[in-house]
């Protein structure tokens, strides 16, 4: 048996040379395939679409794994990670402005974006945006 087992792993390892894995972007397509077959047996509306979507997410997340273009694969990864971490930042600003909202208030810089945090209830105020130094007066 412990043979049998040893035989293989070892056939997996030399199936998966030169094969891409596993990798954050695949992580994300199987739990996010494992959450729509869920939606889909909660008997929502639509339910099929999501069980469509499932075996999409998935057939995906195995067709990745087992790619040998690992540059196009790699590619790929990196713009995932760029998108969650963009959607990690705003959404970090979103709660924190919600747990928050008592005592300071938040907007965006007008020139660059960047987001700012004034106190509440100081009337009006210079502010200097501390990425681009872009100054202007805000009322608060
Ligand atoms: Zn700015």
């Amino acid at each position: 048996m412990r043979h049998f087992l040893y035989n293989l792993s070892y056939k997996y390892q030399a199936f998966m040379q030169g094969r891409y894995g596993i990798d954050e972007l695949n992580i994300f397509l199987l739990v996010a395939s494992v959450v729509s077959l869920l939606l889909a047996r909660t008997g929502v509306i639509f339910f099929f679409v999501f069980q469509i979507l499932a075996w999409v997410l998935l057939i995906i997340a195995l067709v990745r794994t087992y790619s040998r273009n690992i540059s196009k694969r790699y590619e790929e990864k990196m713009k995932f990670l760029k998108l969650r971490n963009r959607f990690m930042a705003w959404y970090k600003i979103k709660r924190d402005a919600w747990q928050n909202r008592k005592t300071h208030k938040y907007f965006r810089c007008k020139k660059c974006k960047a987001s700012i945090r004034v106190p509440k209830h100081v009337g009006k105020i210079e502010v200097t945006c501390p990425k681009c130094r872009y100054k202007f007066f805000k009322k608060v």
